[in-house]
């Protein structure tokens, strides 16, 4: 004799109902962690740059130009260890870039992302005395986007007197942040993707009076002025002004340099000129910032 059609259809239902029931914990785990994205910078300026994306669980490192130990101090100090890290994206070989890059590739295993220029960049950089591996180095070309986990990332160039210089647009979720640092002056393609973005990390390097009657050797400030230099508050005070819109929620201003420049200024001068209701803060140089991607 069978089991009578109600007992059938009990011993069936936990089956019929379990897939629904997991697909939406998937779904609500992977909101969950689009929700609690984060950009922490642990330094900027010329002493020093570094950028982490994502959450505790896992993100990448934007350059490497502070010692691997303050890296790990300062990610800790958010709750995360290094092995969450899961690669590092360079923009450029100078040595505020990319100080510690031979050994998160070397000694965490990390695999470093960059364009070949920067690669050959790095090794012939005598500053950086460890050399990365060929193992640990992931070659890209600008503008062929590509994926590390949830996280969309494109490459574009910008114009400086390195080997090469790559901006990044990270899109994560419905997100997406923009990094631009060390460029002499500001191409359409920055343009347009500064257009598109909800977050955005942008040079600000010096006041221009600070700088031109500072204490800098003259070749220098030729070099930082120049097309191939450094961008000026006012360079990203216009900048903003004719490619923000409002979709942009937050901006933050890296690079200030310590001799030319001073937060105040930097922000005044940015917000001044900005038609959108943009957030404007000037990233500290020697500790962290940290600011949720919602
Ligand atoms: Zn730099
Ligand atoms: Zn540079």
């Amino acid at each position: 004799m069978g089991s009578p059609p109600f007992l059938c259809l009990t011993s069936f239902l936990p089956w019929l109902v379990l897939p629904f029931i997991r697909i939406e914990r998937i779904f609500v785990e992977e909101d969950k962690w689009f929700m609690s994205v984060r950009l922490i910078s642990l330094a900027s300026g010329s002493s020093g740059n570094c950028y982490f994306v994502g959450t505790p669980e896992y993100g990448i490192l934007i350059d490497a130009g502070i010692g691997s130990r303050t890296i790990k101090k300062r990610l800790k100090e958010y709750g995360i260890d290094m092995s969450r890290i899961l690669a590092v994206l360079v923009t450029h070989d100078h040595y505020d870039h990319v100080k510690s890059v031979a050994v998160l590739g070397e000694v965490y295993h990390l695999p470093i992302y960059s364009t070949e220029k920067v690669h050959l960049g790095i090794s012939f950089n005598k500053k950086v005395t460890e050399k990365l591996s060929p193992a640990n180095m992931r070659v890209i070309e600008n503008g062929v986007p590509f994926e590390i986990k949830e996280m969309k990332i494109t490459s574009f160039p910008l114009p400086h007197d390195a080997k090469d210089n790559s901006g990044y647009v990270i899109e994560v979720g419905d997100k997406t942040l923009t990094i631009a640092t060390d460029l002499g002056n500001a191409t359409s393609e920055l343009r347009a993707y500064i257009a598109n973005s909800d977050y955005l990390i942008l040079e600000s390097n010096y006041d221009e009076d600070m700088l031109t009657n500072g204490s800098y050797p003259e070749v220098l400030k030729r070099r930082i002025l120049g097309s191939n230099g450094h961008l000026s508050n006012a360079d990203a005070a216009q900048l903003l002004s004719e490619s923000a819109t409002d979709k942009l929620k937050q901006v933050c201003l890296c690079h200030l340099s310590k001799e030319n420049n001073h937060p105040n200024l930097a922000v005044e001068t940015v917000s001044s000129q900005l038609k959108t209701k943009t957030k404007v803060v000037a990233l500290p140089r020697n500790e962290a910032y940290c600011l949720d991607l919602i």
